[in-house]
């Protein structure tokens, strides 16, 4: 027997069923974002290794234990990209967009690769939606992005998100906060889990998010980055908050949203969901400010802001909440004879070209048979074209859901099912 293949662990296949969501997603999502003036950019699956080290942080689970790095043939260090801010950014520098523009408003749509523990609605490949401005180091961006992405999840109608806002400081405040941090949380170290007293020393924020329910009572009780921030990042936090009042956009303080990558500076937001579906993943997106992150990549000094939204996880959202839209054909032609057959071909033709979806099947076969998957295909309508309703001109239009069928003139068949879509 020949071998057969299974796809990689842990990355999915989307097939005919599953794409409708991806698709209504995805368009919903270009339609949002060009009214707010994004334009959508495309990078490389595969960047040079040392860009993620040096803007994700090397001391972070994605760089240390997560990515998918090879040597190619010339012997260069190159990694699936696990995130897209980073490429992005490396773009951004490259074409010097910054002299072209003072303003940039980007995002992408692609595959990222992290080699993690699988569970619901985590794998190793996932897809993103990412959001990205540069330019603007003003607090009312952060809050255009963060209204934008409630909106869209609304038009989604996707309830039950919750925006979780923090302030993660700057190089000014955060490392004094940092310090403090981890004095606390060396008085508790015997109590963390193995992971977190490994992060006390790599990154001790990252303690504050550990789904340990010992590390979080821990958590609970540590000081808060919101009391130790600094004037300016204190001043930019309060006019992100009053923004986000006037816009009537619903948020929670939440002091212990810290975020898996090191390039953030003051404003970082989280979308949770409480839909069981996910499981323990219940964020489906998260950003926040990044104004050092394109300076250290060798850019000028480009503040910036942006997120990411898990549209594998989007997907298991909209679906949970019935937003299934079908690939259902308008018509579904069903022939009797070899006359009627060459006919339908040039009306199931003439039909698709005017804009309707319209099936028929080769294999004809008897009135019955294609009758049958007529049904299976879930048209609306089926057209019964024979020899005999050919000489007359007309064919019959039958109602997949149940009533009498009505003769049709083929020559306003057309406009007939423009009338009856638009009816
Ligand atoms: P992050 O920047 O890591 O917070 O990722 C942003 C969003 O991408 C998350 O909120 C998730 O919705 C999604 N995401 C991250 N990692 C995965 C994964 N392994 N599988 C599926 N979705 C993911």
């Amino acid at each position: 027997m020949n071998q057969k293949f299974a796809g990689v662990k842990g990355m999915n296949d989307l097939l005919p069923g599953e794409i409708e969501i991806w698709q209504h997603v995805e368009s919903t999502a270009h339609a949002v974002l060009a009214r707010y003036g994004y334009s959508e950019v495309r990078t490389p699956v595969v960047e040079d290794t040392a860009l993620f080290v040096r803007s994700v942080g090397e001391t972070t689970d994605i760089v240390g234990k997560e990515m998918y790095t090879f040597d190619d043939k010339a012997g260069r260090s190159l990694t699936l990209r696990p995130e897209g801010t980073a490429p992005a950014a490396r773009a951004y520098i490259e074409h010097s967009v910054q002299n072209l523009e003072p303003v940039s408003r980007w995002y992408y749509v692609g595959p990222m690769f992290r080699y993690e523990r699988m569970k619901t609605g985590r794998y190793r490949q996932f897809f993103q939606l990412g959001v990205e401005a540069y330019g603007i180091a003003e607090p009312a961006e952060d809050v255009e992005q963060m209204e934008l992405v409630t909106h869209l999840l609304a038009r989604l109608g996707l309830t039950g998100v919750s925006l979780n806002l923090n302030s993660l400081g700057d190089d000014a405040c955060r490392p004094e906060y940092q310090k403090k941090l981890v004095g606390y949380l060396e008085a508790h170290r015997e109590a963390l889990c193995a992971e977190c007293k490994e992060r006390l020393t790599r990154n001790p924020l990252r303690v504050l998010d550990c789904k340990n329910e010992r590390c979080q009572e821990i958590a609970r009780g540590a000081p808060s980055i919101l009391e130790m921030l600094c004037q300016p990042c204190q001043a930019h936090f309060a006019e992100v908050q009053r923004l986000l009042g006037v816009l009537r956009v619903p948020y929670v303080l939440n002091p212990r949203l810290v975020r898996g990558l090191d390039y953030y500076t003051r404003t970082a937001f989280e979308l949770v969901a409480a839909d069981p579906v996910l499981g323990t993943a219940s964020a489906v997106g998260g950003g926040g400010r990044y104004d050092k992150l394109v300076e250290s990549l060798g850019g000028s000094a480009v503040p910036a802001v942006g997120f990411a939204l898990g549209l594998d996880r989007l997907c298991l959202l909209a679906k949970a909440a019935g937003q299934v839209p079908t690939g259902r054909p308008e018509l579904f032609v069903v022939t009797v004879g070899p006359a009627a057959r060459d006919r339908a071909l040039e009306l199931a033709t003439g039909l698709r070209h005017a804009g309707h979806r319209v099936e028929l099947d080769a294999r004809g076969g008897s009135v019955k048979s294609q009758m049958k998957r007529a049904d299976k295909s879930a048209a609306t309508y089926a057209l019964v074209l024979g020899d005999q309703e050919l000489a007359e001109g007309v064919a019959q239009l039958k109602p997949m859901a149940g009533g009498e069928p009505v003769r049709v003139a083929l020559d306003r068949l057309e406009a007939t099912l423009t009338e009856l879509k638009q009816s």
